[in-house]
């Protein structure tokens, strides 16, 4: 008897028990993406349902480690131990710049880049010679256009990679691109060609589709979109270059149709109000989503607070986070103030 009665006294235990796994199971499921404010560089963490990670980029060297610190915060907040994949996805400074002490601080399994600096046509700077000094002692993946990375648990493919995109269309993609015809192809900038050898990435999660393509400029918007869009809709897109000028042609956003821009701006590098008009006038855009206040945007051409994680005066010290399921329901929360808005 005493062994029947303490086993129904222990039921209602197991039910409480078998509610939380249920839900932590249902948690794991999402992907979740986090915009690491790096002052107008890129860094942006993502989190596959498998717990499998990535890191896209790894901010700016100097200010005492400040953005691999930020890195590292963000790593530990989502539970990591490790990043399984650091993708570099060209090589500028404000990308590849805190990759030595990043390694230094917090576990790095492999290395992804788009290959050799030389083909760019650029001579080495010193900060991508102590890069490629560490990834040259890391596992080291380079990637093409057309190639995934075998991120468990979601699909990436390389939609771009050293000047070079995917051919064939994308399941969704291939239509004509109306906007070709009328907007006026911009001459590629020769002074810096390495924004455009930028690694941009497609992630899909059943439902769910998300953009990077890193620093592409406008002048490959319209070669990677024009005259047909490959990619299709998506639900957010990372806007290019930190929204600076030079990039998010009208061709490329607008054939998007993502609901949600997410934007790695500083305040004083990218948030441009011209890009800043583009995206808001695009189609079936939501929300524009900001790591930083934009100064040149001023009131007109940033969003209200509540989409700002680090507002003007502030030090970068919130991340917005991204968390989307496979039924293509997702939420973008502020890292500085939990507000929350959930995109059904
Ligand atoms: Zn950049």
């Amino acid at each position: 008897m005493k062994t029947a009665v303490g086993r129904r006294k222990r039921l209602p235990h197991l039910f409480l028990l078998a509610a939380v796994a249920t839900n932590l199971a249902g948690a794991a499921k999402t992907l979740d993406v986090y915009d690491i404010d790096v002052e107008g560089g890129k860094s942006v963490l993502i989190v596959s349902p498998s717990g499998e990670s990535m890191l896209i980029d790894a901010g700016w060297p100097g200010y005492n480690g400040r953005d691999s610190d930020r890195i590292v915060a963000a790593a530990k907040s989502a539970g990591l131990k490790q990043i399984d994949y650091l993708v570099i996805s060209h090589y500028d400074i404000d990308h590849l710049g805190d990759v030595p002490l990043l390694v230094s601080k917090f576990p790095v399994k492999h290395i992804v880049d788009h290959g050799p600096m030389e083909a760019s046509g650029k001579t080495p700077s010193d900060q991508y010679k102590a890069y490629a000094a560490v990834r040259d002692r890391m596992d080291h993946i380079v990637v093409k256009a057309g190639d995934s990375i075998p991120l468990k648990g979601v699909d990436v493919l390389v939609v771009t990679a050293a000047r070079k995109h995917i051919e064939g269309p994308l399941k969704g993609g291939g239509g004509p691109n109306p906007l070709c015809a009328t907007t006026p192809e911009v001459p590629e900038r020769p002074s810096d060609v390495e924004d455009n050898m930028s690694i941009g990435l497609l992630f899909t999660l059943g439902k769910f589709r998300m953009l990077d393509l890193a620093d592409l400029e406008s002048a490959y918007d319209y070669k990677l979109m024009c005259p047909n869009n490959p990619i299709g809709s998506v639900d957010v897109y990372q806007v290019s270059i930190h929204g600076q000028d030079k990039g998010v042609s009208p061709v490329l956003a607008q054939a998007l149709q993502a609901r949600v821009a997410l934007m790695g701006n500083g305040p004083r590098k990218g948030g441009a109000p011209q890009t800043w008009t583009t995206l808001r006038g695009a189609s079936g855009m939501e929300d524009i989503w900001q790591v930083h206040y934009s100064i040149a945007g001023g009131k007109e051409n940033n969003p209200p607070d509540d989409y700002i994680a680090n507002l003007d005066g502030a030090d970068g010290t919130h991340w917005i986070k991204l968390s989307a399921a496979s039924s293509g329901t997702f939420s973008v929360t502020n890292g500085r103030n939990a507000f929350s808005k959930t995109y059904r």
